[in-house]
């Protein structure tokens, strides 16, 4: 299909009617929503969910003998099952739920680095990670006396592979890296980074939150042993998320919190744990957000991620044609292989500034460090500008941003 009729796709042209925040205005224009990497609205469908289980079904999980916590339970679980097969896990004893991205990322760092690192192994990460899959590390080695190595990237926003690879040794015990830049919209080589990796022993966490939402996601095809996500960045509910984890590994590791639910039998002499997953799920989860979450998945489904990542990669070709014809616009970040995302600076006005002249006309854009202060510093910026897409964005959208732009360049003449 070529980029102009992906652009056309009558799923996706409909699909904007399905998020009500989309139809507002803001400062007295029509919303235009490009900041969808940081969150993204949630269609009907998830609202629906969320509500009607919370005017109908609510009632604590696995506890209950009543009605009410069974048909709690059921649409949780039936979650569960709907995320398993999103990602094709091979097992729902593989699917653990978290609060997003960050708590994944931090229960692998203490629950499998933790107990097995010690002074002189390595974790490795790159310089286009956002801190969420920087700290929880940094945490560890200093718990463990483990060293943190940091890949570099090029001028593209790209990993060095022959770079990366040369510190692939065998001192290194994890390699973290992301799917996909939320700074630059990066999309990185996971499945060669993580043939590498494993051909030498290493184990392979991705952090997916900004691949999920944009691509079709096989865990098994990737070949990865951890993938984590968040259901915020896939129109779900907020406080939700995944970490996917290989049978083997979960099976060996300590729980990372304690709790009920995640137990079999408790006595003050012995605690046995309960079997995988709930073995890492201790309390009352967020029961709402992850029936959203369930909601979200069947909608993602039902457009198609192969239509999803056309329809973007189109719609990202004619923003970036769009913003280099802007005057004074500088792209950062300009990577072979690039996702919805875009950073860019204007002229010598501060990205805050200029976010804040955006909004004024209706544009919501993201401005900053974007959680990826190291990025930022590998090309000598406070911070940037950044444009996100999701299915729901069209060429209007562009054209709008573009307008604004203008615009912010005639109060800052
Ligand atoms: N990793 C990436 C690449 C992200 O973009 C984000 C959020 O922006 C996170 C991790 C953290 O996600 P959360 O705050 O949902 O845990």
């Amino acid at each position: 299909m070529s980029p102009l009729a992906a652009l056309a796709t009558a799923d996706i042209a409909g699909c904007r009617d399905d998020f009500p925040a989309l139809h507002q205005t803001i400062n007295g224009q029509a919303l235009v929503f490009l900041d969808s990497a940081a969150s993204s609205q949630q269609p009907f469908a998830v609202i629906d969910a969320v509500s009607r289980y919370q005017r109908e079904d609510h009632a604590n999980v696995h506890r209950g003998v009543h009605t009410l916590s069974h048909r709690a339970t059921e649409l949780y679980e039936g979650a569960r099952d709907k995320l398993r097969d999103f990602i094709n896990a091979p097992s729902r004893r593989e699917v653990i739920l978290t609060s997003g991205t960050t708590e994944s990322i931090n229960l692998v760092a203490q629950s499998y680095c933790r107990p097995s690192l010690q002074p002189g192994d390595q974790v490795l990460i790159t310089w286009l990670e956002h801190h969420s899959n920087i700290v929880p590390w940094q945490l560890v080695c200093e718990q463990t006396g483990a060293e943190l190595l940091v890949a570099p990237i090029n001028d593209r926003g790209e990993i060095e592979l022959d770079e990366l690879q040369a510190l692939m040794t065998e001192r290194v015990k994890l390699l973290a890296v992301g799917h996909v830049s939320n700074a630059l919209g990066t999309v990185n080589p996971v499945v060669d980074i993580i043939a590498r990796a494993k051909a030498l022993g290493i184990t392979v966490l991705v952090d997916g939150a900004q691949g999920v939402p944009h691509m079709n996601v096989d865990v098994q095809a990737l070949g990865c042993d951890f993938y984590a996500f968040s259901g915020h960045k896939m129109f779900g509910p907020t406080g939700t998320g995944v970490l996917w984890g290989r049978e083997e590994l979960l099976e060996n590791m300590p729980p990372y919190k304690g709790g009920g639910d995640m137990i079999l039998e408790v006595s003050f002499e012995k605690t046995v744990f309960n079997e995988l997953p709930y073995k890492f799920e201790a309390g009352t989860p967020n029961i709402a957000g992850t029936i959203g979450l369930g909601a979200a998945v069947d909608y993602l489904q039902s457009v198609g991620m192969q239509n999803i990542e056309e329809h973007e990669k189109a719609l990202h070709r004619y923003m970036v044609d769009q913003l280099e014809s802007v005057e004074g616009l500088r792209l950062v970040g300009t990577a072979r292989k690039q996702a919805g995302v875009q950073s860019f600076l204007l002229n010598d006005i501060h990205p805050h500034d200029l976010g804040t002249i955006l909004d004024h006309q209706g544009v919501a854009v993201r401005t900053g460090h974007h959680c990826a202060m190291p990025v930022m510093q590998r090309f000598g910026l406070p911070g940037t500008t950044r444009a996100s897409l999701a299915l729901y964005n069209n060429t209007n959208d562009i054209d709008r941003l573009i307008a604004a732009l203008d615009k912010a360049r005639e109060v800052f003449a």
